[in-house]
Order: C-alpha cells, then structure tokens, then sequence
C-alpha cells in the first residue's frame, strides 16, 4: 500500500523544508514535490514537522533492580514510547556477575520478542571481564549488539580500571562502541555513610548531597584517561553537569573521541524537586546521577546547540510511588529512576524549539539522526529519505496539551512532568509504514521487531 503524507515541513539533522513524502509498504519511497499517485491514500500534515521517528537509546524495561522490578515491562515501555513518537528503543541487557553475554541476550530477547510496540534492539552490559566474555564479544556483534555499557559505580556492576581497559581494548579492536556510567564509587558511599551518621538517613535530599556533581566529573575524567590509554572511543551517558561538560570538552582538545548522551530532567528540572515537598514528591525524582542545578540544565542546552552534547535519551526506569515508598526510612533504598519514554519529544520541542534554546534540526540529531549514527542504525532509521524506514512522527506545531500521569501509558503511575503544558503534540506516529499512532491512540497489535545494528558511524 502507498500512502502520501503531504503538505508538512521534512525535518533533517541538516535541513527543515516543505516537502511531501511517498511511503511505499514499510519504507519511504519519495521526499519533494509528488503529484498524486495512483491508489495512494492521501494524509493531509498541513503545517506539520515530519521528524524521524525518534529514537530513545537507553531504557530500562522489566529490569530486576533495588530489590524490587522496574514497573515497565517491554509491553507497557513500548506501548509508552511509541506514543510518544520513539519508533526504535536500545535497552539494556544485563547479566549478572559471573553469566556469560550470550546467556543475558538469550534473557532479554526473552523479555522483549513479541511484546514490542516499537522497534528495539539491545546494548550489552560488561560487568565482568575473562576471556570467555571477550570470546563472546565477537558472537554479540554478529547479534548485531555494537554497543556495550560499564559502570564505574555500584558494586554489583563496575569493573576495576585495569579491567575497563582490557574491555576496551578489546572493542576498539572491534569496532565496538561503549556507554559509561560515570559517578565516584567509594567517596559516594563514605559520604552515604557520613549522612547517615549526622541523622539524614530518612531525608531524600541526602541522595544528592551524596552523589555531588565533581563525583561525576571525576569519574568521567579517569575514565576519558583510561579511553585514552585503550585508544578507544566512548559515550559518557545521561551527562548532568558543567563539571563532566569540561572534562569531556578537555579529552576531546586531546584528541579523543567523546559522545556525550543527556536526558530531559537534566535539561527541565533542576535540584529543588529534593527539597520542595514531602517525601513522596521528593522521592519520585531519585535517580543517579542526581537531577543538579539550574546553571547545569542551562549549560547542557548549550552544549546541544554547540553539538558538543549529541544525543537526548531518558534512561526510562519507572517505579511506582508505591515502590518509591521502599526508602522512605533509608533514603538509599529508594528506587532510583524516573518515567520519561513517553514524554521526551514534546518536552524537548517545548523546552527546546519553542524556547529557542535549540533548533528543530538540533532536536532531529539529538532524537533521531545521532542516536542512528552512534548506534548503527543509520541510514536504515534516522532519516526521512528514500530507502530509509518509514518511521515517521507528525508533530503539530500548532496544537497543545497538559501532561497528567493519567492520560499517560507508563505503569510508573506518575510524571515528572505533572502539569507541564506542551507547546506543540505528537499527533501521528508511523511505524515501517503503519500509522501506529492516531490523536494518542495506539493503532494495533505489538508490531516492533529486533533490530541488528552495525557499527557506529557518527
Ligand atoms: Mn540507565
């Protein structure tokens, strides 16, 4: 079946131009000026931006963490995204220590095929290092997995330094690229514990005193060091603060090649959501790294503008409040994560388009084209062209609405974003060619597939 979407403006990492689109079956046939074609369906976008469809490259669904499970699963997660205009979704695989890569694949394909309502593909966690894992290596960039993750904190997952490097060095071998959670592990914990001691154990605000943003930066700047050693490219992901910015800004005067990821409640909120209200409200903002302060946020949008910060994700990891209540008595018992697939693409527009702190093309190549580049899904998704996949958002300009956790589909139950008014809605999403979205609503079964990415090409 053909369809012509026609009358709204293309939008590019590169360009904004008035341009109709011919969708034949799953892909874009045609981008300019069409004529009508025989037994196209016509869908009138009038004045509406077409991006592509956005792409969110870091989500945790139905993840078993802080003693409890993340309240989204794949179905719900996905569900969540598309509506929000995400077409591709990379979660995190996970294995836990001693397990072997292919066993945490074969678990979250588990988790994943036949439940997606998007496109998905996966990162894989490295949280150990031996030779069967760099064997495996190999095997999961056949997978199509091209993107890995370390942590340099929590005890359950970081690596020792002399191990970071091993790993890699075994990637850039390979061509393979690495996201990193950078925040100090030890001093985090003395701090936590120093807290405690002084009385604050029950106070949300004690989470990010714990977790202060020079911690950040000092883990990323020893891990750009250890990339430099390896010589190898790397993400520092959900970047927070003016500090890490620097230390970023300072390997890449050095030579090194540094992707940069950011997420919404670093750009839209700022750190008095732990100290405003009760601990309910308090608690729903948890998450590590902490949100920081106003100059951060403003600093951050900055670097978009500048391309210095390359992509957007949401680092979606919902708890319900009922979860949230686990550390009410024990603040680091406190689920850390935030609800935020569904929302990012019109919080951006409003925060950033409208507000002018970033361009619609900014916003393009940090939703859609970089996470494609980075990730290896270019050209395929990422760009409305002929070739590509017709994932297609039409955002209306024009329209407008208040977002309330009970119009959304998160099973997190709450927003961060409770009575935000957006400038601007997603009121279409195409799926490989499938209106999947109409107006907020969900158009059929689950139709995402697995997708086997290539190798980075940013
Ligand atoms: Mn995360």
């Amino acid at each position: 079946m053909k369809t012509i979407l026609r009358g709204g403006y293309v939008v590019s990492g590169r360009s904004c131009r008035r341009a109709d689109v011919l969708i034949d079956g799953e892909q874009i046939t045609q981008v300019g000026h069409l004529d009508e074609t025989a037994g196209a369906r016509v869908i009138d976008v009038k004045d509406c931006y077409l991006f592509p469809g956005f792409i969110d490259a870091h989500t945790h669904f139905a993840l078993d963490v802080c003693n409890t499970t993340t309240a989204d699963d794949f179905a719900s997660g996905t569900y969540s995204a598309l509506r929000g205009g995400t077409t591709t979704v990379i979660d995190f695989a996970c294995p836990d220590k001693g397990e072997t890569l292919r066993h945490a694949l074969a678990l979250w394909h588990g988790k994943a095929d036949g439940k997606c309502y998007c496109d998905y593909g996966f990162h894989m966690t490295i949280d150990d290092w031996n030779e069967q894992i760099e064997r495996e290596l190999d095997e999961m960039i056949d997978e199509g997995i091209t993107s890995f993750k370390m942590y340099l904190t929590y005890p359950a997952m970081m690596l020792p330094d002399g191990d970071i490097y091993r790993a890699l060095t075994a990637l850039r071998k390979r061509g393979g690229i690495c996201g990193f959670h950078c925040e100090n592990a030890g001093v985090i914990d003395a701090r936590i514990e120093e807290l405690k001691a002084g009385g604050h154990g029950a106070d949300v605000y004690a989470h990010p005193l714990s977790r202060p943003d020079y911690l950040e930066a000092e883990a990323v700047a020893r891990l750009l060091r250890i990339a430099q050693a390896a010589d190898c490219p790397v993400i520092i992901v959900h970047t927070t603060n003016r500090a890490a910015l620097r230390e970023i800004e300072a390997a890449r005067k050095r030579g090194q090649t540094v992707y940069s990821e950011t997420c919404p409640q670093y750009l839209l909120l700022d750190d008095s959501v732990y100290y405003a209200g009760d601990y309910s409200m308090a608690a729903r903002y948890v998450c590590a790294p902490p949100i920081r302060s106003k100059a951060d946020a403003e600093a951050l949008w900055r670097a978009l503008r500048h391309d210095r910060v390359q992509t957007i994700s949401t680092d979606h990891c919902a708890f319900t409040l009922a979860q949230k209540e686990m550390g009410r008595e024990d603040f680091t018992k406190i689920p850390g994560g935030l609800p935020g697939v569904e929302t990012r693409g019109e919080l951006i527009y409003t925060a950033g388009v409208a507000q002018k702190r970033l361009g619609l093309r900014g916003m393009c190549r940090a939703l859609s084209e970089n996470p494609a580049k980075l990730y290896g899904l270019y050209p395929r998704k990422g760009i409305i062209a002929p070739g590509s996949d017709a994932d297609i958002v039409v955002y209306d300009p024009h329209a407008s609405h208040i977002l309330r956790a009970q119009d959304l589909s998160s099973k997190a139950g709450y927003t961060p974003y409770e009575g935000f008014r957006t400038e601007g809605a997603v009121s279409q999403v195409f799926l490989r060619g499938t209106l999947a979205v109409n107006g907020g609503t969900v158009i059929g079964a689950p139709n995402g597939i697995y997708l086997k990415r290539n190798l980075c090409s940013l």
